[in-house]
């Protein structure tokens, strides 16, 4: 075994591992990268199937972001977000409230500050680290201003000691600080800690291929395109805040992932869910947390979504005004939230760095005299990072061209096209894609979608065949993850999509229907 290897297993404890058969194996080290490709010590290629985990976006060593952190680094590499303000983030800042802005509210006038406006225009940020960071500061945010807003003289008396309440997902993943993991609802990951979560509420998620009230018998297409059902789950979503509404303490904020739940398994929503559901939340006074940590700068696509079966619209009209800034999955559904949570690619893949956006009306609640203490008491020592926020305006900037826009469009055409093939073979159940982020659901039988238990291990396996095959990507459970980088060739797509294929047939031998 390589050195490094030896001294990884020797002192190193990995994320999310079973670090007993972390040990049993000689670990990839990666030296290099280039695009969608990574290089291994011992001088192996591999495709980075899942853009290292949902971060990278334009590629490993792309020049444009190396530059920008290299100019960055000969000024100032960090310097505290306490009693100083510096270059790169203002203008990161500025950048990301017009983009978080730009189409949902396209009606409102998007003058800074002008809360009257919209009282939705997001246009403070609160810089971090991670999307855990990221979603526990909109937590503490929401949670302080329903505070001090629902107690301020509208209740009786009786109630002006509110304890704010959360509604999310069933399945949904916010990061795994403790805040965070309260909003989460895998048991998985959640039921050792219970005892130091506070409570939330969850709510069924669309999950249309293993929904209770789809009717429709499994075909060959994504589960969305065919389900026969009468939108019990937004049913559902309306009765919960109903209910809690009835109770005198309508739910202070609404948190979701928008399009599509990541970690939950690739759950993508119909077409027209979110826009119900985060209504319905409006109405019932509650604030809309939108986490697109995963989903963010342009990860869900140029334009519109899978309309309906083989209608796949690419977006040549955005395109063709030259516009393409539809970067955040809420506004492909003209969903504007209160609070906007941001990490994973805000810097491309290339650092640590994340933010809350949120609106006057929120960052108002926190004004008052220095003695009245109606400060956030909140921060963190590498808030505003100067070297992130410069690899971060780097990347908006590749991201609004042209070439990542057309990129992005073929991309997304090449990857649905090649996971038609998959449709043969009797072990995938499902295969849902948003964008550029596609999940492909194992099944023991796919004409009775029999699931893997997931103590045989179907995802990791098939995942293990794909890495011989030099494609890297991890499961979800019994659910394959395909999230390449914007600059994947239509070459390296196929081989991607290849690995899959030929990968569950050596998993599960070579069947087709
Ligand atoms: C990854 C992820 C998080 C957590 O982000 P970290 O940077 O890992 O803390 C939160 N929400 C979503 C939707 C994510 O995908």
């Amino acid at each position: 075994m390589n050195k490094l290897a030896q001294l990884d297993h020797q002192f190193v404890w990995h994320p999310f591992t079973q670090m007993r058969d972390w040990l049993k194996r000689d670990p990839a080290v990666i030296v290099a990268g280039k695009g969608a490709v990574l290089h291994d010590i011992r001088g192996r290629e591999y495709l980075d199937a899942n853009s290292s985990i949902w971060t990278n976006l334009h590629g490993h060593n792309h020049p444009k972001i190396n530059a920008a952190i290299q100019r960055q680094l000969k000024k100032v590499a960090h310097s505290s977000a306490l009693g100083l303000a510096n270059e790169p983030a203002s203008l990161l800042a500025e950048k990301l409230v017009k983009l978080a802005n730009a189409k949902a509210v396209g009606r409102v006038s998007s003058r800074a500050g002008s809360s009257a406006a919209s009282p939705h225009l997001l246009n403070k940020i609160f810089f971090s680290d991670d999307g855990s960071t990221a979603l526990e500061v909109a937590l503490k945010l929401a949670y302080e201003f329903t505070r001090r807003t629902r107690s301020a003289g509208s209740l009786p008396a009786s109630h002006r000691r509110i304890e704010p309440r959360f509604l999310s997902l069933e399945g949904a993943y916010h990061g795994d600080t403790v805040g965070a993991v309260s909003l989460g609802h895998i048991d998985l990951f959640h039921k050792s800690y219970s005892g130091l979560l506070f409570k939330t509420d969850k709510v069924m998620s669309p999950y249309c291929y293993r929904c209770p009230f789809n009717r429709a018998k499994p075909e060959r297409a994504d589960a969305r395109e065919y389900r026969k059902c009468n939108w019990e789950c937004a049913g559902l979503v309306e009765k919960k805040f109903a209910t809690q509404g009835r109770k005198g303490n309508p739910y202070a904020a609404f948190v979701f992932e928008p399009l599509i739940q990541g970690a939950a398994g690739m759950i993508p929503q119909p077409r027209g869910w979110l826009r119900r559901v985060t209504e319905i939340a409006r109405r019932h006074d509650a604030l809309l947390i939108a986490d697109e940590v995963m989903t963010g700068f342009g990860r869900t696509g140029v334009a519109a979504l899978v309309k309906a079966r083989n209608d796949v619209v690419m977006g040549p009209r955005l395109h063709k005004r030259g516009d393409g800034t539809v970067l955040f999955a809420c506004h492909h559904e003209s969903v504007q939230p209160d609070f906007l949570c941001l990490a994973k690619g805000l810097t491309g893949g290339y650092l640590p760095m994340a933010a809350t956006l949120t609106t006057q009306k929120v960052f108002d609640a926190f004004l008052g005299e220095y003695g009245e203490f109606k400060t956030f008491f909140h921060g963190h020592s590498y808030t505003a990072n100067q070297l992130g926020a410069a690899a971060a305006l780097a990347s908006l900037e590749i991201l609004q061209g042209k070439p990542s826009i057309c990129a992005r469009q073929n991309l997304e055409k090449n990857l649905h096209d090649e996971l038609q093939t998959l449709w043969s073979l009797p072990n995938v159940g499902d295969i849902r894609r948003v964008g550029l982020i596609a999940g492909v659901e194992l099944v023991r039988d796919c004409r009775t979608r029999e699931p893997f238990d997931l103590r045989e291990r179907a995802g990791i396996r098939v995942c293990e065949a794909m890495a011989r095959r030099g494609v890297l990507t991890r499961p979800i459970g019994n659910v394959i993850v395909l999230m390449p980088p914007y600059c994947t060739t239509p070459v390296q797509a196929r081989k991607m999509v290849r690995a899959v294929f030929d990968s569950i047939r050596e998993v599960f031998g070579r069947r087709s229907l």
